[in-house]
């Protein structure tokens, strides 16, 4: 297994965690307490750790990034399909054609 994201926050490791399993990654949670798991981590390490498979790693990091990123009120710069302008995360439409983010 790996660690994909560590958190000073218990709530916000599950959080990870359940919005993992949605996509049908198993993830566990370690070091929601603060002792370790015994044996796994050294018992310094406290902070609560997201693990899981080795196999989903890359797409469970993905998946983390995205969470993080609408975390943020303004998404990134998007590119217009139609007209290949550029416009700001918090436009829904794009400024100059009117078409579709999406
Ligand atoms: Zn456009």
């Amino acid at each position: 297994m790996r660690r994909v994201y560590t958190s000073d926050n218990v709530t916000k490791a599950w959080h990870i965690r359940n919005v993992l399993e949605q996509h049908d990654i198993q993830a566990v949670v370690k070091n929601e307490q603060l002792y370790s798991v015994a044996g796994e981590v050294p018992i310094t390490e406290c902070m609560p750790e997201v693990w899981v498979g080795d196999l989903f790693f890359a797409r469970a990091d993905q998946i983390i990034r995205d969470i993080e990123n609408s975390a943020e009120p303004e998404g990134q710069d998007w590119i217009c399909n139609s007209c290949k302008e550029v416009n700001a995360g918090s436009f829904g439409l794009c400024w100059n054609c009117q078409a579709s983010a999406d």
